[in-house]
């Protein structure tokens, strides 16, 4: 498996139990992508007692799930108060606790099955740089109050400046909750839990097609074939043509990180002690955390193709240098990136699109401990759990109109965002 540049690979244990899926098999239910959706719903089925197969074109945690910035935040994109107005009703309200809680889950599987992927709870810091950034902040502080999330809580200027160890922000929107981990040393984590409870995990087999059989689905592989009586799509930002209308629902979108080498203790100390993810509201979202062994991890929007390398993405490194001029002269090791899938609502999407075939994806940057929640979700429903009983309505997969001009928007969007946020 190579994730080029990644910092994780040099830390998170090996990945071992998978086997290339080759000749004719069939299980009770194939999952198709070994990422956080996938893998948390293989580990939940098979904890059920369902016979689950999870084949990836490359490994577990080879997509965004094992390359993200390990950031376990609590939340949605939007807004609680948008959340429970887009969705409705009781199950708006449920929706909203689910989400903000979903960092709970996180910490629970990793504490269960005892995943070795340097877990810290920090919290999530969300920080405002602009005054209309603040007056959001304030917005969503009540917000969450509101909606009983009691966890969150607003900081001021100078508590945020010497938490994050920078003067440049007005304050911040504090949430205990939230915590980091190595993506990828939890994703293998997560698949060797599944194993341990049944699963069997494929790797470097991706599934080419997708056939409708008397008794369930037919996905062909390289080597073979799989029957299965349902399917789970779990393939978010990597969609491919296999359902064609699936990626046409999402517009994938680049992240990029950069780190640094282990910073000496001093500048270490002088940079989130307290080991909180952050993020920075502001059009483009810049985000950002010290690891386990001591690297500043610092991500941002990227130009829309597979790059490497810590001098591929300057300007996060200059973004850094900007909030803290100590870490100027300091060595950048690693930069990588990959995509995650963005919906026009920025809710989750969960589809049935025929029977005994399933899909969900668009966690919007918040995959980590949404699509953790939502791998577990859809193992109930797949189980026979009634749709109303899900957190999000499963809707029809709605293919975007003009999908190709979604990218060149994209790339607009992250150009003039971020010349308007250097501005501001
Ligand atoms: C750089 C970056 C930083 C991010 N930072 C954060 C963060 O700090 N916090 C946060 O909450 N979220 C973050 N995200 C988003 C988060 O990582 C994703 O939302 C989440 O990992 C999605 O998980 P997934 O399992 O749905 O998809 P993925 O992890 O992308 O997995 C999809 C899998 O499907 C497989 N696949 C696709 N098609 C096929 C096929 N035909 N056959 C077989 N296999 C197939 C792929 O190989 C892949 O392994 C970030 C994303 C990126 C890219």
């Amino acid at each position: 498996m190579s994730l080029v540049g990644c910092v994780y690979g040099d830390s998170a244990p090996p990945f071992r139990g998978g086997a290339r899926q080759s000749g004719r098999e069939t299980t009770e239910i194939a999952v198709i992508g070994a990422g956080l959706t996938g893998l948390s719903a293989a580990l939940h089925l098979a904890e059920r007692g369902r016979g689950v197969m999870v084949l990836d074109r490359h490994a577990p945690g080879w997509g965004a799930s094992g390359r993200n910035g390990g950031q376990v935040n609590p939340g949605l994109k939007p807004d609680p108060d948008a959340v429970a107005r887009q969705v409705g009703g009781a199950r708006g309200a449920a929706l909203v606790r689910a989400a903000w809680q979903a960092p709970d889950l996180v910490f629970d599987i990793i504490a269960r099955h005892g995943i070795a992927c340097d877990a810290v709870r920090g919290g999530t810091l969300r920080v405002a740089r602009a005054a209309r950034d603040m007056e959001a902040l304030r917005r969503l502080t009540g917000q969450c109050h509101a909606h009983g999330i009691e966890s969150a809580g607003l900081l001021d200027r100078d508590i945020t400046a010497s938490r994050v160890g920078s003067d440049r922000y007005r304050g911040a929107l504090f949430d205990r909750r939230g915590g980091q981990l190595n993506p990828l040393a939890y994703a293998r984590g997560l698949a060797h839990a599944a194993i341990e409870a049944g699963a069997r995990i494929m790797i470097d087999s991706p599934a080419l097609s997708l056939t409708r059989t008397v008794a369930g689905w037919r996905i062909g592989t390289p080597d073979g074939t799989v029957e299965a009586g349902q399917v789970l799509l779990a393939s978010n930002g990597y969609s491919d043509a296999l359902l064609p209308a699936l990626p046409r629902s999402i517009v994938p979108v680049y992240s990029a990180i950069v780190a640094t080498a282990p910073l000496p203790d001093p500048i270490r100390a002088s940079i989130l002690a307290g080991r909180e993810s952050v993020y920075e509201l502001g059009r483009i979202t810049t985000y950002y955390r010290i690891d386990a062994g001591g690297r500043l991890l610092i991500g941002g929007r990227s130009r829309s193709r597979d790059l490497s390398g810590p001098d591929s993405f300057r300007f996060l490194q200059n973004h850094a240098r900007r909030l803290w001029p100590q870490v100027a002269s300091w060595r950048w090791t690693h930069g990588w990136n990959g995509q995650l899938a963005m919906t026009v609502d920025h809710l989750p999407h969960l589809h049935d699109p025929a029977p005994g075939l399933f899909a969900c994806l668009g966690y919007n940057g918040r995959g980590v401990a949404m699509a953790t929640l939502l791998g577990r979700e859809m193992a109930r429903w797949i189980d026979g759990a009634s749709e109303h009983e899900l957190p999000i309505p499963a809707t029809p997969i709605r293919p975007m109109k003009l999908h190709r001009f979604w990218k060149l928007g994209v790339a607009w969007h992250v150009a003039s965002g971020r010349a308007l946020d250097l501005i501001s």
